[in-house]
């Protein structure tokens, strides 16, 4: 047999030897493999030299020796298995009855056998724990007792073995290898749990270091804490406060500590210095809930006096059975927040209260500056309407009379200056009330073909005498291809050039004013520059910018009157006809204003197209059907004014003086077109109207409505009252008569008046005119025209015209020539005066 096989062989061998199944890696089943293979070796030893040898009872040692052989493999068997307990029993007991076989039959308490007794204790401590081992143990013992006492008894134990030295020490084999694998695998265990106590130990100490770290990191943590942190136990006595705990509580925490959280130490309150109940204290809440709780608030007053707001969160603390065993609170101190809270919140209510009363203040103001405004508006509308009447009156009769072809040319002259003052008039009142519009907002350019050349010429002619008088040169010049006709705003261009102009002869004293115009031709728009330049005064570049605001006048130029308005109103008009107004000046040296207009080219073909319409109604055309047109107006100069017009055209007029009687007129007359002045006494022109509309064939009256307002909201206003047009005083002629075309259709012949077409006359004054008036009335006029008292005599001639119209328009027509004579001798004709002087 080789070296390779013979190896195998042991190898099998060895495994076959070696544990199997679930036991496989268990250390005691493993020992215990072991030992019952080195017992079943021990029972093949004295089969083999025992038996023969040594045993006294062969058949005898023969049953013990299979007894035991047996029972090794059943525990064997039982270990592989995986039965441990039953493998453990099957091998202890067999071998303790075999044990005590051997003792008794080898000489009792005399036996080298005893030796079982020491040994087996051993095994059964290592494999049924301390319990079996001290069962064991008292088994043995109790047995040896016995063998003592019988053998007392005077029993001697029988000797089945030879006095040999040999058996002995089988003896003492079996003994050793019964407690010597126990006792080595006992101390194994003992060493290996040695090693883990040591290791456990080791672990322990690293455990409490970390823990003393943990603690002074907690504790450090709690004392540096802002917050107060205090544990209570499960009474509500406080077991712990770190510093802010106890400069909260007003006491050094050992003073502290052992008192309730409700100790009467502590006066507790609510923050409004109510009760406290279990609700308001957060141990309390804690312990009745068993949860976290969290701002629970209320005020403690220190032993020392020192009231504190407290904000409380406080959880339990459980015990390792699961009771309650306490709270940990946290605990701050907002007396400091609450405190800057209220004040903000009053700061707040006070800064409300100074925005409620800054924004009353506010209201109030903006109140006054509307009432204010309204007052200026109302003002304006007064003041327009107070000085457009009369002007209405003495341009609407300068131009009639200039107009009247028996009016001598000499007069015509005079009454054209009247024309121009009255004009003039107008535009300063227009400026005024211009300003306020603009700063109102909705003035557009009102463009149209005109003659340019004519404006400036006109505009140099009305300044050359002015420049006169003060020893100035005017100088004209044009550039070539300036164009003589545009399409532009003229009323406005016209008072940006008569402002500038103005100003230069005003603030020149020596030297002249230069007029130039220049132009940028570019298709069929054109840029058109304007420089009114002079060599007076100049401005400082500090006024240059200023002197365009309203109202502004800069240096001494105070003392020239004027009013400010001029320059704001020509830079508002530049721009809304879509240029700029500049300035250069030199203080002493001049000034050079220049306009810059985007303009359209036109042709004087468009400016005639344009004018054509405007050329005065001669007459209504032959033709026509008859126009009844009733004048509602309680001024006497103003419906002498319309009323001459219409007449003269060819219209059946009739007046009244207020609205009550306009809508009687209306009822008894049934007018076609009505002319009602806005502003009547008795009832206003907005009630006429209504109140005619409402009537019978009220709806097909065409009625416009005539009124000095300048704004144009009124207008909105007054259309909106149900009137279909609507005239502003002063008015042209013109005005009133497209009017009518528009609303009637009726159609006129128009041209220049000349001596040919002469305006339909009044009734020529006569005593038969007269009779109709009451001797009354007759007797005022005669009396007022007698003392020559004018304004005596306009009052008698208007209470004459509220009767009869035609009669008050005659004797007017007489009185504003200061024609009495023809009055007078109507009113008494020559036979009554001769019969009176006699
Ligand atoms: P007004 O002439 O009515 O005072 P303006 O608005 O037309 O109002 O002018 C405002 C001011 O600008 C004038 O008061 C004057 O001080 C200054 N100013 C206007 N034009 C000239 C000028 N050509 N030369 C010197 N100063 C002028």
């Amino acid at each position: 047999m080789g070296l390779t096989e013979s190896r195998s062989t042991a190898q099998k061998s060895a495994s076959l030897l070696r544990l199997r199944g679930p036991l496989a890696s268990d250390p005691s089943a493993r020992i215990l493999n072991a030992q019952l293979l080195g017992l079943l070796c021990w029972v093949a030893l004295q089969y083999a030299v025992f038996l023969p040898f040594f045993a006294v009872r062969k058949p005898a040692a023969a049953a013990l020796a299979t007894l035991l052989a047996v029972s090794y493999l059943t525990s064997l068997a039982l270990l592989r298995s995986g039965r441990l307990r039953g493998a453990e029993l099957s091998y202890l007991l067999p071998t303790w009855i075999v044990a005590t076989i051997l003792i008794y039959g080898s000489g009792g308490i005399h036996s080298p056998a005893l030796v079982f007794y020491a040994a087996l204790p051993i095994s059964v401590a290592w494999l049924l724990g301390y319990r079996g081992a001290l069962a064991g143990t008292i088994l043995c013992l109790a047995t040896s007792l016995v063998m003592v006492i019988v053998e007392v008894l005077g029993v001697p134990p029988p000797r089945y073995f030879s006095a040999n030295p040999w058996p002995a020490w089988f003896v003492l084999l079996f003994a050793i290898l019964i407690a010597a694998l126990p006792v080595i695998a006992v101390l194994r265990a003992l060493n290996e749990s040695l090693a883990l106590s040591r290791h456990q130990l080791e672990e322990l100490h690293r455990a409490q270091e970390a823990l003393r770290a943990e603690r002074d990191l907690v504790s450090g943590i709690m004392e540096t804490s802002p917050a107060g942190i205090v544990a209570f136990n499960r009474d509500g006595d406080i077991t712990f406060t770190n510093a802010a705990g106890e400069s909260i509580l007003g006491l050094s925490r050992t003073d502290a500590v052992k008192r309730s959280y409700n100790s009467p130490e502590w006066r507790l309150t609510t923050f409004d210095g109510g009760a406290v109940t279990d609700e308001n204290l957060a141990f309390a809440r804690v312990r009745s809930s068993l949860r976290t709780v969290q701002d629970v608030c209320f005020a403690l007053e220190q032993p020392g006096g020192r009231r504190v707001l407290l904000s409380v969160n406080a959880a339990p603390v459980f015990t390792g059975g699961g009771e309650f065993g306490g709270a940990v609170a946290s605990i701050q101190d907002v007396t400091e927040r609450r405190n800057v809270e209220a004040e903000l919140v009053h700061y707040r209510e006070h800064l409300e209260e100074l925005v409620r009363q800054r924004t009353a203040e506010l209201v109030q103001a903006r109140d006054a500056a509307l009432a204010a405004n309204h007052a200026k508006s109302l003002f304006l509308a007064n003041m327009s309407h107070e000085l457009r009447t009369p002007l209405n009156a003495i341009l609407g009769f300068a131009s009639l009379m200039s107009d009247a072809p028996d009016t001598p040319d000499t007069q015509r002259g005079q009454l054209q200056i009247v024309t121009r003052c009255g004009e003039h008039l107008l535009e300063l009142i227009n400026e005024v009330l211009e300003t306020a519009k603009i700063e109102a907002g909705g003035l557009s350019a009102d463009n149209a073909p005109f003659d340019l050349d004519g404006l400036v010429m006109e505009i140099a002619d009305m300044i050359r005498v002015r420049a006169a008088e003060k020893g100035l040169q005017l100088s004209l010049q044009k550039a070539p291809g300036v164009p003589s006709v545009i399409t532009a705003d003229a009323a406005k261009l016209r008072q940006i050039l008569i402002n500038l102009m103005g100003n230069a002869v005003k603030f020149t004293e020596r030297g002249g004013i230069d007029l130039r115009l220049d132009s940028h031709t570019s298709g069929n728009m054109c840029m058109l520059t304007i420089e009114v330049a002079d060599t007076g005064i100049g401005i400082a570049s500090a006024d240059q910018e200023r002197i365009f605001q309203p109202f502004v006048q800069a240096g001494k130029t105070l003392t020239e009157g004027g009013t400010g308005l001029g320059l704001a109103i020509c830079r508002q008009y530049a721009g809304i006809m879509g240029g700029s107004l500049g300035l250069e000046s030199a203080p002493g040296k001049g000034s050079r204003f220049r306009v810059t207009l985007p303009v359209q080219l036109a042709g004087p073909a468009d400016v005639r197209a344009h004018d054509a319409g405007s050329q005065p109604v001669i007459a209504i055309e032959p033709g026509e059907p008859e126009y009844r047109v009733l004048v509602v107006e309680d001024k006497i100069e103003n419906w002498m004014l319309l009323e001459r017009l219409l007449r003269g055209a060819g219209f059946q007029v009739r007046l009244a003086p207020d609205g009550a009687a306009a809508v009687s007129e209306f009822q008894a007359w049934h007018p076609h077109f009505i002319w009602m002045d806005w502003r009547l006494p008795v009832m206003d022109g907005r009630e006429a109207t209504k109140r005619i509309r409402a009537l019978p064939g009220g709806r097909d009256v065409k009625i416009a409505a005539v009124t000095a307002s300048v704004f144009d909201e009124e207008r909105s206003a007054i259309l909106s009252a149900g009137v279909d047009d609507f005239v502003r005083k002063p008015f042209r002629s013109s005005e009133i008569f497209d009017c009518m075309e528009r609303h009637l259709g009726v159609k006129y012949v128009r041209g220049n008046r000349t001596a040919a077409s002469p305006l339909l006359p009044l009734p020529v004054l006569s005593a038969e005119l007269l009779q109709a008036l009451p001797e009354e009335l007759r007797a005022d006029l005669a009396n007022a025209v007698l003392h020559t008292d004018i304004s005596r005599v306009t009052a008698a001639i208007s209470r004459i015209s509220e009767g009869h119209p035609i009669l008050g328009a005659v004797l007017a027509s007489h009185a504003a020539r200061l024609a009495f004579t023809p009055i007078l001798q109507a009113i008494r004709p020559p036979a009554d005066t001769v019969r009176g002087n006699s």
